[in-house]
């Protein structure tokens, strides 16, 4: 069995609100990824898109389970037609110095409303 497939990290935030051991606002949830409101939004909606499993970033991510980061982009496109028109913008922060601030990989789905270039 893929070690992965169990692997928390108890001391981190997102792995925290996937287990609801902290509240959130869901909007999406399936066997492998959840979806909720950014505490600080960025935009009209701004909804996050994390893989139930643990990875640190969006290229680990990617070398471990394509098929997964591939899901990720459905369901925010599914959030986008959803509580909008199917427009959205798609930001995965990768390292501090992109403004990584939670290192379990998400997916920042920016909609609602035309957004800035
Ligand atoms: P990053 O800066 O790309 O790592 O994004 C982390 C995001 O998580 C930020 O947009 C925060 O506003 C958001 N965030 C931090 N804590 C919470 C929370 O408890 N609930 C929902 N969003 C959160």
């Amino acid at each position: 069995m893929d070690e992965r497939k169990t692997m928390t990290d108890p001391d981190c935030l997102f792995c925290k609100i996937v287990n609801c051991d902290i509240p959130s606002e869901k909007v999406y949830e399936d066997a492998s990824v959840y979806a909720f409101r950014d505490i600080n939004p960025k935009a009209k909606v701004h909804v996050l898109v994390v893989p139930r499993e643990h990875y640190r970033n969006v290229d680990e991510l990617a070398r471990a389970d394509a098929q997964l980061l591939a899901h990720i982009v459905e369901v925010a496109q599914r959030i986008a037609d959803q509580e909008y028109d199917g427009s959205y913008r798609l930001v995965f922060n990768t390292g501090e110095k992109a403004g990584q601030t939670v290192f379990h990989v998400h997916a920042h789905v920016l909609t609602g409303e035309p957004l800035d270039e």
